[in-house]
């Protein structure tokens, strides 16, 4: 269920956008400052903020600015004042959409269903695009060169990324040292094979959590390395 907060400060209008927005299989919460809303906002998951322009303390267009700092969640910024788009415009504030009051709880229903399922679209279009590696704890987001283990990001060099993502990629598969430093390094850059034990290492300090039993990179004594599938 899409979760939706409503930052507003006139009660009776964030009631009836709530109702609304309920009926339709939302779930919705609603602040009624923009301190509180920014707040409630940076700490929670929404899918999707209807954002009051003129409100008490803050005011809408720094609560957009500093949630847009952090979140590409849609905004749906909603003012009495129809001068108030060309500012939305002129500012650059990233708002997704804006709607004048007064409007009718329909058409915001249909533009909140409208911005989420683009926004839905545009999420899953991107995560078809990454390239993934994913063995047990292990993920690797080969287009955007990032490794987790359980879901926590660890930071990897270049030719560790390299070199875990390869054996990764060939798992079940023993390669010596001399293979795998001719596959990662080039041909002419300094160093030897003792680089490979270097970086294996470090990658097992990385991604075993210290065990003295790897679950991923075996050692094959006398022969070379091993990603366990
Ligand atoms: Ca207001």
């Amino acid at each position: 269920m899409s979760k939706i907060l409503i930052i507003e400060d006139e009660v009776a209008i964030a009631d009836l956008e709530k109702d609304y927005l309920e009926l339709s299989g939302f779930e919705v919460a609603m602040e009624h400052t923009g301190d509180r809303g920014l707040d409630r906002a940076l700490a929670e998951d929404f899918d999707l903020i209807v954002l009051d322009l003129m409100l008490p303390g803050m005011d809408g267009f720094e609560v957009c600015r500093q949630i847009r700092e952090k979140k590409d969640i849609p905004v749906i910024m909603v003012s009495a004042k129809k001068d108030d788009i060309d500012k939305i415009h002129g500012l650059g504030l990233g708002a997704d959409d804006y709607m004048t009051k007064p409007f009718s709880p329909s058409e915001l229903v249909a533009r909140v269903k409208a911005h989420l399922s683009r926004y839905n679209r545009l999420v899953n279009t991107n995560q078809k695009t990454n390239d993934m590696i994913e063995i047990r704890g292990i993920r690797i987001d080969k287009t955007a060169r990032r490794v987790y283990i359980d879901g926590e990001e660890k930071n990897f060099t270049t030719k560790e990324f390299d070199l875990l993502t390869f054996l990764a990629e060939n798992p079940n598969h023993v390669f010596t040292k001399e293979e795998l430093f001719r596959e990662i390094w080039d041909m002419d850059s300094v160093g030897d094979i003792a680089t490979v034990t270097v970086h294996i290492k470090k990658i097992r300090e990385k991604i075993e959590g210290g065990s003295s039993k790897p679950q991923y990179i075996e050692t094959i004594w006398g022969v070379g390395y091993r990603f366990k599938l």
